[in-house]
């Protein structure tokens, strides 16, 4: 009889995670697995801020694949997937193409832009190594040429990041260690860069604890950031950004560096592929598979999952990205052993968000954190996914233990 062929699309987190429970769970004489992703290493997302700012070179937020599957079981084909043909089963990949019997989409997430104009040719987003190599380099070739100009362009030196969820307050923090360094470097006095970051909505970090976004921005000020609340991003342009305070006139804010880091969507195959979703993140059932493809399982940035208890999507999560690869992997099997499928239901340990190399806020297991607590608490989440996929190896190898 021929053995069923699971598919995996992108080494993240998700399909990392499936693929490791999936080399324990299932003989290599029952099935073939074979995980397909753009690169031959895997990348921390949650550690491309720190990448794209500077302070971490981008080799550490990086493995090789190879290292955390087991060949023997687990096949590894390098190339990039460009549409699924749901009703061949197969994935057409740029050489080549892949059948499938039983297929799991975990291709991460991208920039949302929101059809903003010039935000796609003039900002720049933290979205991968390449792209976190780029923003790196660009900031500091700015800093480089300051002094190279006959007339010293003070815009050179300004710095917009566009949104405070997350991303944007963690890559913030990033900058606040990084710039007195780049300061130093090039003979720059600090007080001529600028750090501006515009967010939309009536607060940072919208509606997480006021008390730790209080902390977060006082940190931040700090540190030099300045802070437009209640300001929308409504235009990039070569010179910078235009942006707009409620019914106010709309403003020019030159700038030589523009960071969106102001939303995600679903990786763009899967509308390219006919799948129904929501900005490329499709609903799935309980148990993670497609509605009407129930051989297709997404997980991750490209999944949506409503938390009934507030009647509104998880939100993207490396945390949830695991969890679901997991519960995928278990699934998979049991379907291959005849063997009824398990729902997911997510487990959120808390949320804790780094504002730099030894500070942090967060919200762990319900108790609240700030400072040098909460930035150990940081590494240790870190650490912990490392553990998940590679085990203490991985982490001796890429941990972070600077924790004072
Ligand atoms: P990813 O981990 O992004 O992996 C997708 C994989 O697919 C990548 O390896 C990519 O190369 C590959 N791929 C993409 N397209 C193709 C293609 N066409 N063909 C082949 N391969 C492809 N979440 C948290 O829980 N905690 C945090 O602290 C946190 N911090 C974050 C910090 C930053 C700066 C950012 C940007 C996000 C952060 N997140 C955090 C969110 C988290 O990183 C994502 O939710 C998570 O990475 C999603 O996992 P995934 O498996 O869906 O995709
Ligand atoms: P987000 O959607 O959480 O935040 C985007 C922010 O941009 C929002 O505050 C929004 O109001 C603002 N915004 C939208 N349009 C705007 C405009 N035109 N002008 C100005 N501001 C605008 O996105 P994110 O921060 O990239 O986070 C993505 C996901 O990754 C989330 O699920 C988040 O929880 C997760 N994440 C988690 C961590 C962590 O746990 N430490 C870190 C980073 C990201």
């Amino acid at each position: 009889m021929r053995k069923p062929k699971i598919v995996i699309l992108g080494a993240g987190y998700g399909g990392l995670m499936t693929a490791t429970r999936l080399q324990k769970a299932v003989g290599t004489n029952e099935a073939d697995i074979v995980l397909i992703n753009k690169n031959d290493y895997h990348y921390e997302t949650t550690w491309l801020h720190e990448a794209s700012a500077g302070t971490l070179h981008h080799d550490r937020v990086r493995y090789d694949i190879s290292g955390v599957i087991d060949r023997n079981k687990v096949e590894f084909i390098q190339g990039t997937a460009v549409e699924i043909k749901k009703e061949e089963k197969k994935v057409l990949l740029e050489n080549g193409e892949v059948e499938y019997d039983y297929l799991v989409v975990a291709l991460g997430g991208e920039s949302e832009t929101f059809g903003i104009k010039g935000l796609k040719e003039y900002a720049f987003s933290i979205v991968n190594v390449n792209a976190a190599r780029q923003i790196r380099e660009h900031i500091e070739l700015q800093f480089a040429t300051y002094h190279t100009e006959e007339e010293k362009k003070d815009e050179r030196l300004t710095i917009v990041v566009g949104g405070a969820g997350f991303t944007g307050i963690e890559f913030l923090g990033e900058l606040g260690n990084r710039i007195p360094e780049l300061c130093h470097e090039y003979d720059i006095d600090i007080h001529k860069v600028k750090v501006i970051c515009v967010e939309a909505a009536p607060m940072v970090l919208p509606g997480f604890d006021p008390d730790l976004v209080e902390y977060a921005v006082a940190h931040l000020e700090k540190k030099g950031v300045e802070f437009r609340i209640g300001t929308a991003i409504k235009e990039a342009t070569p010179e910078g950004i235009i942006v707009a305070k409620g019914e106010e006139e709309p403003e020019e804010i030159k700038a030589a560096t523009v960071v969106w880091a102001a939303g995600i969507r679903g990786n763009a195959i899967i509308e390219k592929s006919g799948i129904e979703a929501m900005r490329g993140r499709v609903k799935v059932n309980l148990d993670l598979r497609v509605p009407e493809h129930e051989n297709i399982f997404v997980i991750g940035d490209c999944s949506l999952m409503i938390n009934e208890e507030i009647n509104r999507p998880y939100p993207p999560t490396a945390q949830i990205a695991m969890q679901q690869g997991e519960t995928c992997a278990k699934n998979i099997a049991a379907l291959i052993h005849n063997k009824p499928l398990e729902n997911f239901k997510p487990d959120i340990k808390g949320t804790v968000c780094s504002l730099g190399e030894n500070d942090a806020i967060g919200v762990v297991f319900g108790k609240k954190l700030v400072g040098k607590k909460a930035s150990f608490m940081k590494k240790v989440v870190d650490n912990r996914s490392l553990y998940m996929i590679g085990g203490a190896g991985l982490v001796l190898k890429k941990g972070k233990f600077n924790v004072l």
